[in-house]
């Protein structure tokens, strides 16, 4: 999805391994960590071998984010197991390379197929935003091939894995419940989300996810998990919150 302009992808180069880089995940998958590089002129780039994954990490015209950039990769390296395994559905196999592009690109940041475009700008004033990342990365592994999805659910459940998983003590943004809606994507859609799979179905997005993935989506798919219809679940939530509102100090 798009969360921002696309540019013309830079080109890749190959790393040589470095043992020292070297770690496992959880399923005891070997991971190496190409140490970056420059070559030809251009900016380092790094290669994240994962077994049956290769995370690439492009950067043409931003030499000076290389450090940002393999922060970003070895996020990549550590969260793509784990978000593919959030998000696993029947049969489901996600891409085997993941490439990063770090440089001259509208917006923030844009995923499309297994290519991660980041905006080099809005990384240099933003250079604490790894869940950005995480975001982008969720894209990646949703890998939807129909055009039907809703885009507030995709950009949603995007948001979910980031606050929810990756970065679950980050300050949330306030929601207004009496207008913000559920169709508001993002974060508003992501806290949703997660209220309803605490409430009453704790794979509520995985089971959307694996809808969305089959091009089987819809809302009625809301009603059959919780017993309840999105509208009734977004009413309930937005009662919630108007019922946590600490009360006004009277002065
Ligand atoms: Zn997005």
């Amino acid at each position: 999805m798009k969360d921002g302009a696309r540019s013309s992808l830079p080109q890749y180069l190959h790393t040589s391994f470095s043992a020292a880089d070297t770690f496992s995940d959880d399923r005891g998958q070997a991971f190496a960590v190409v140490a970056a590089r420059a070559a030809f002129g251009l900016a380092p780039t790094a290669r994240f071998f994962t077994g049956a994954t290769d995370l690439w990490l492009g950067s043409t015209d931003a030499p000076d984010l290389a450090d940002w950039g393999k922060t970003a990769g070895e996020l990549c390296v550590e969260w793509y197991p784990k978000i593919i395994k959030l998000l696993d559905s029947d049969g489901f196999k996600p891409y085997r390379a993941v490439k990063i592009n770090i440089g001259k690109h509208g917006g923030i940041a844009a995923t499309g197929g297994d290519t991660i475009n980041i905006n080099a700008d809005y990384v240099r004033n933003h250079k604490d935003d790894l869940g950005m990342v995480a975001h982008e990365l969720t894209h990646v592994v949703q890998a939807y091939h129909t055009r039907g999805n809703p885009g507030w659910l995709v950009e949603g459940i995007a948001d979910y894995i980031r606050l929810s998983h990756y970065e679950p003590k980050a300050r949330r943004p306030r929601i207004d419940p009496d207008r913000a809606k559920y169709t508001d994507a993002y974060k508003t859609t992501a806290i949703f989300l997660e209220w309803s799979e605490k409430k009453y179905d704790k794979e509520l997005v995985k089971q959307l996810n694996a809808a969305m993935r089959k091009g089987d989506y819809k809302e009625e798919l809301f009603k059959q998990y919780t017993g309840k219809t999105v509208d009734e679940l977004w009413k309930e939530f937005a009662d919630s919150l108007r019922s946590n509102k600490r009360p006004v100090k009277s002065s």
